[in-house]
């Protein structure tokens, strides 16, 4: 099984800056890459990684996305003066050329597809490439909000093309909205986009309809796009938590990704001026943790946004941290998503009912606003909890397991935050491997990995293999064709849900 971790760093990317006054792109500064870069050096991270060299991207790789016309605009930059470069930066939303622009912007899309080399070839297990300009905005035609070309979208289809895979998916938690990268995949069911993104009701740039939770996908694509619309500021830790577990988990383990990049944007992250929520670095660690347990571990994390500098690099170090199986720390704050977050939960929730297995059992009510009373959590209900975890499990068959684990086990578990994890495996056990293994990984983010696995002595060997090989870190085992959960035990979580949501807040996914 490959390992080790690869960092992508070429200091040329920071020759791409602006030039004049504008007050909207001068956020966009080549400082982002290099405090990145020092604070990993600080804490030691970059020696602990594999350096890969970044190259230029070709134009035939840039073509995989982008149209001719584009790239010869592009082109056509590297020679002008500055009066000629703001007139034609004047032609897109947002954005800014300076001589060094296309070389940078063919770096940045040739590190990326260093990195996906790396991973698929086996040299390295996961890795993280720091580029600018970044790519997510960027359309077929034209430059977008601070991106040239889209280096994600151009590793997705050269992954295809290259190492034949047949599902990628593309998790972009830049606080905006990769419209660029939605366009370019929404008719393409090969590639699961998720996107969360600061929405405000359309208020907030780009200010498109189609970045609503209801822009599922177009033909064949329908249900391969999926938009979390944030409608307030202050998202913070729980917040992000909750869209994990009850819309990115479960359809990324029905998906069943063969490689997982991200769209790595951390203007998402606190402080950030730009998006003004209040997800702190350690909710970055627990994200790549959990899609480390994707894709036997083939992660490649791609920089996108993220202009607060001491957020963006310390986002980035509790990332690469992660990458690199260190234990995960503690994420803070009360563990309890806000009403906003939650109805935009179960609003793309509904709206992706049609298209995903795990889902078809849900029955969606209208929203409402409801205040649960604060009641102090009891003995009763810790133990309560605990009893219904092993219930759950008992006869979890298949996929009823991940409804289990990612809409029960999981968010109880952050909700109360551990200092220990113990799982205890007995006999007559009808769970398999997979998933006791699967289980391990998940929790493994808690407690600062403090874990221990309890298995019953006559427990055969494949079993103690497997347990010590998640605890370890190595990938976990494929799971095999999704069958959808049994009414059965989606009722019986449902009915635990709402019996639970007043002390395990993290379990509240819908109004009801
Ligand atoms: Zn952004």
């Amino acid at each position: 099984m490959a390992s080790g971790t690869a960092l992508i760093y070429d200091e040329a990317m920071t020759r791409h800056k602006l030039l004049w006054n504008d007050p909207i792109c001068d956020i966009e500064v080549p400082e982002r890459l290099s405090a990145s870069y020092e604070q990993l050096q600080c804490y030691h991270l970059v020696e602990r990684c594999i350096p890969v060299p970044a190259r230029e991207g070709s134009e035939e790789e840039i073509l995989l996305v982008h149209s001719s016309e584009h790239l010869e605009a592009a082109k056509s930059t590297q020679t002008m003066n500055e009066e000629e470069l703001k007139r034609i930066s004047g032609n897109y939303d947002s954005f800014f050329f300076h001589p060094n622009t296309y070389h940078c912007a063919r770096l940045a899309v040739g590190a990326a597809l260093q990195l996906v080399d790396s991973v698929m070839s086996g040299k390295v297990c996961n890795g993280m490439a720091l580029v600018r300009p970044p790519g997510h905005h960027s359309q077929r035609n034209a430059a977008n909000g601070f991106c040239l070309f889209n280096n994600v979208a151009i590793a997705a289809e050269y992954a295809k093309l290259k190492y034949g895979l047949q599902r990628i998916l593309i998790v972009d938690w830049d606080v905006h909205h990769g419209q660029g990268t939605q366009y370019i995949f929404e008719e393409d069911p090969s590639v699961l986009y998720f996107s969360w993104h600061r929405y405000e009701h359309q208020e907030f740039w780009p200010s498109l309809k189609e970045s609503d939770y209801d822009a599922v996908g177009l033909g064949k694509g329908k249900g391969f796009n999926i938009n979390l619309p944030w409608n307030k500021v202050g998202m913070g830790n729980s917040d992000y938590l909750a869209a994990f577990f009850h819309v990115l988990l479960p359809m990324a383990f029905e998906f069943d990704p063969e490689l997982v990049l991200v769209s790595s944007g951390y203007d998402s992250g606190i402080g950030d001026p730009e998006g003004q929520m209040n997800a702190t670095p350690e909710v970055f660690a627990h994200l790549t943790h959990f899609l480390m347990q994707l894709a036997h571990g083939k992660l490649c994390v791609i920089l996108e946004g993220g202009y607060h500098l001491r957020s963006l690099s310390e986002s980035v170090c509790m990332t690469v941290r992660t990458l690199l199986r260190d234990p995960l720390p503690q994420v803070t704050g009360e563990m309890a998503p806000c009403l906003s977050a939650i109805e935009s939960i179960q609003n793309v929730r509904a709206a992706h009912k049609p298209y995903w297995k795990w889902l078809t059992c849900e029955v969606f009510l209208p929203f409402f606003f409801l205040n649960f009373p604060i009641l102090p959590m009891s003995i009763f209900s810790f133990m309560f909890v605990l009893n219904c975890f092993s219930l759950l499990l008992k006869d979890a068959a298949g996929n009823d397991f991940f409804s289990a684990a990612l809409g029960f086990i999981l968010p109880v578990a952050y909700s109360y935050q551990p200092n220990l994890i113990v799982i205890a495996v007995g006999p007559n056990r009808s769970l398999g491997i997979s998933g006791i293994s699967l289980l391990f990984g998940l929790l493994q983010g808690l407690a600062e990995s403090r874990i221990l696995a309890v298995i019953e002595v006559r427990s055969d060997i494949n079993l103690m293999q497997s347990v010590a090989k998640a605890l370890a870190g190595a990938s976990m085992p494929h799971f095999g064709v999704h069958v959808p959960p049994t009414q059965e035990k989606v009722n019986q979580i449902k009915k635990l849900r709402n019996q639970l949501q007043q002390d395990w807040k993290m379990l509240q996914c819908s109004g009801k």
